[in-house]
């Protein structure tokens, strides 16, 4: 298991590297949450395609996305892919933020963030990595965000075994740093801008800022290896 200066390291690494990312990369908290749900199984630029299709059509509000017929939707969503299920688990969070909040997030953000987290998580179609997207990014809340890029990461470098969940690698990073949403929100984007320039299915070592962590497993640093 990895230890805390072994996520500060790394965090001074990547943040080096990469600068200030300012993400979540959306102009308001209901696109956040959309995004959340749209990306999915499915590259961010593919998103940006639905979201800017959404803004087009007038539909990026909570009240538009609840009146709006299902297979519509689907239609206008497509370019994110698994439109017909996405159409799906927009309408179910509209459906949840306008039943408990009238439909207004900063209502909903003022819920505490362990109720919040479960009563999103209670969504048709919102597991974990969205909830803590939605719960972080548009709600401002101090949770972390993983994803498959961390789980990679972290395991490459042996911070944690092959059998660490989501709750598991959402534990050593929440236990291990300061509960600050600037930070947390940073990380996360950081880790995820590392995964797609580097830490792909076949790693691209030499060129990572993450290199000098060592320990590269099943392969040493700086060898690249044949994409598959
Ligand atoms: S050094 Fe290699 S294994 Fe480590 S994060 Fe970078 S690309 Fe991935």
């Amino acid at each position: 298991m990895g230890s805390r200066a072994d996520l500060a390291r790394m965090y001074a690494l990547l943040d080096g590297h990469f600068g200030a990312l300012h993400w979540w990369p959306a102009e308001e908290p209901f696109e956040v949450a959309v995004g959340a749900i749209l990306t999915q199984n499915t590259a961010w630029t593919n998103v940006e395609k639905a979201i800017a299709a959404l803004k087009a059509k007038g539909l990026l509000a909570p009240e538009a996305l609840f009146r709006i017929d299902t297979q519509q939707l689907a239609g206008v969503i497509r370019p994110a892919g698994y439109f017909n299920v996405k159409a799906e688990r927009l309408q179910s969070f509209v459906r949840f933020l306008r039943e408990g909040y009238g439909g207004d997030m900063e209502r909903m953000a003022a819920e505490p963030l362990p109720v919040l987290r479960d009563k999103l998580l209670g969504v048709r179609g919102i597991g974990p990595e969205t909830a803590d997207s939605i719960l972080l990014y548009a709600c401002g809340k101090p949770t972390f965000v993983c994803d498959a890029y961390t789980r990679r990461i972290l395991l490459r470098h042996g911070m944690i075994g092959d059998h660490a969940d989501y709750r598991l690698i959402q534990e050593m990073f929440m236990r291990d740093l300061a509960p600050d949403v600037a930070l947390f929100n940073q990380f996360h984007a950081l880790i995820v801008n590392t995964g797609k320039a580097f830490c792909r299915t076949a790693p691209n070592c030499a060129p990572c800022p993450l290199r000098e962590l060592g320990a590269v497993r099943g392969r040493r640093p700086g060898q690249r290896r044949d994409s598959r």
